[in-house]
């Protein structure tokens, strides 16, 4: 299966920077949901009518086909998000680990 459309995004070699922009945008509104290394491209049609209407969603919709389609281009781009995302989390939560508890809020013993 090669048709037509699964290239149509990266016409060009030199437009990486475009194509992370564009599969950002398309993994936020997924809300980062990444199954099995795949994006959960169905929470598209899980946004909300105000989400709708500040996105693109056909064409949100139009780049969930070709990245689920297995372009391997841009499931490393998701990749890389989703690896981003969970590092900032780590860092997030083991900065509030480290974080000294205020004075008399919820002491162990
Ligand atoms: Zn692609």
């Amino acid at each position: 299966m090669c048709d037509e459309k699964g290239n149509a995004f990266h016409d060009s070699e030199s437009e990486d920077v475009g194509d992370v922009a564009d599969v950002f945008d398309l993994y936020t509104a997924c809300n980062g949901e990444v199954l099995d290394g795949v994006l959960n491209v169905r929470k598209l049609d899980e946004l909300s009518e105000e989400e709708r209407e500040v996105l693109d969603v056909p064409r949100l919709k139009e780049l969930a086909a070709h990245v689920v389609s297995g372009c391997a281009h841009c499931q490393s781009i998701v990749y890389t998000l989703n690896r981003a995302r969970l590092e900032l989390r780590m860092i997030v939560e083991e900065s509030r680990i480290r974080q000294p508890q205020p004075v008399g809020a919820n002491r162990a013993d």
